[in-house]
């Protein structure tokens, strides 16, 4: 398969190209280097910088293209607070320009990287598909109104397009930002710099943390998946973990026993967010591999942001 993935040099597009690469695809990636690194793609991916809301660009891109993946995004829901035209312009118009330059070109097949902060505060958990969406932050609403774009331009335009409403990843290559870090990383960096970990709320707050390759399997089997098209799929662990249990698991994994900090002034998102995985089992043939113990100790064994000297020196 010939696939172009937007956004491809972030945390998760780098794991989704290598992968697709090591089985034999052809991939290209698009990515404006706003927060991506190239350095890590293997080199049998062919890079180029562009933005994703370039409709030219994307004709160049596109040519030959099966199937794209349309992970080019900001993703910070925090900043999305202060930054919401910024994230709009860039979450939603990039898939609608996407959308067009895939019609002018012809391209039929696309997966698109939605999320699970679409669900917003649910009456029940795990959520499914069918839930109606209350998005709590632009973040958010731009994800939802993507999924909107795909849904009713892929109609009318006569894509293939699915959309896949991924949990919180981690994994090696996930950056940390000095503002708006992801709680996986970060935690364990702190923890092996003898830092204290702090916690927004009661702690009691709960995410469904899946591990980089599981969700990469279900970004690829969705590409490859008759049956997928048309359709929101949940991709996460189906495992509920609060921040409390994070810190503990990240105290096992380091063998550090880092100070708590509990911010309770601070906002803490939702209360529960855990994913019901029936659709994606049924459809995709989803399961996911890596428990969160496992996951943490890979995470520190292969990336080498969390080499313990590198850390301890700062
Ligand atoms: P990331 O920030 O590491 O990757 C996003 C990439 O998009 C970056 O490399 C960035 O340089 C690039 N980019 C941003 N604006 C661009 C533009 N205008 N044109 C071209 N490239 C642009 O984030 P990630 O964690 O790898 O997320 C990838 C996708 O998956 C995003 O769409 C995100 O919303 C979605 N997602 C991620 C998670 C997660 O837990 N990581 C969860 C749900 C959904």
């Amino acid at each position: 398969m010939r696939t172009l993935i937007t956004g491809g040099a972030g945390f998760l597009g780098v794991a989704l190209a290598n992968y697709l690469v090591a089985n034999g695809h052809a991939v290209r990636v698009l990515d404006d280097l706003s927060v991506g690194d190239p350095a890590r793609l293997d080199g049998r991916v062919l890079f180029s910088r562009g933005d994703v809301r370039n409709v030219p660009t994307l004709w160049t891109h596109l040519q030959d293209v099966e199937c794209v993946f349309h992970l080019a995004a900001r993703v910070a829901v925090s900043e999305s607070i202060l930054y919401p035209q910024e994230y709009n312009d860039v979450n939603v118009g990039g898939t609608v320009a996407l959308l067009a330059a895939m019609r002018d070109v012809g391209v039929r097949r696309v997966v698109l990287a939605s999320s699970a902060t679409v669900y917003g505060e649910q009456p029940t958990q795990p959520v499914h598909e069918g839930m109606r969406p209350n998005p709590g932050s632009p973040y958010a609403v731009t994800k939802i109104a993507a999924e909107h774009y795909l849904f009713t331009l892929g109609k009318l335009y006569g894509l293939e397009a699915v959309a896949l409403r991924i949990f919180n990843a981690y994994g090696p290559g996930q950056r940390i930002p000095p503002s708006h870090a992801p709680v996986v990383p970060l935690f364990l960096k702190r923890a092996l710099g003898g830092g204290s970990l702090v916690i927004h709320g009661d702690g009691r707050q709960s995410r469904d943390f899946v591990y980089v390759d599981d969700a990469v399997a279900g970004m690829a089997a969705a590409s490859m998946t008759a049956a997928a098209v048309g359709q929101i799929i949940n991709i996460g662990s189906g495992e509920e973990t609060s921040l409390r249990d994070l810190v503990r698991r990240v105290a096992a994994a380091t063998g550090r026993e880092p100070a708590v900090l509990n911010n309770a002034s601070q906002g803490a998102g939702v209360s529960r967010l855990v994913a019901d995985l029936a659709r994606a089992r049924y459809l995709l043939g989803y399961e996911p591999r890596t428990s969160l113990q496992d996951g943490l100790r890979q995470l520190l064994a292969k990336d080498p942001q969390f080499d313990r000297t590198r850390v301890l020196a700062g």
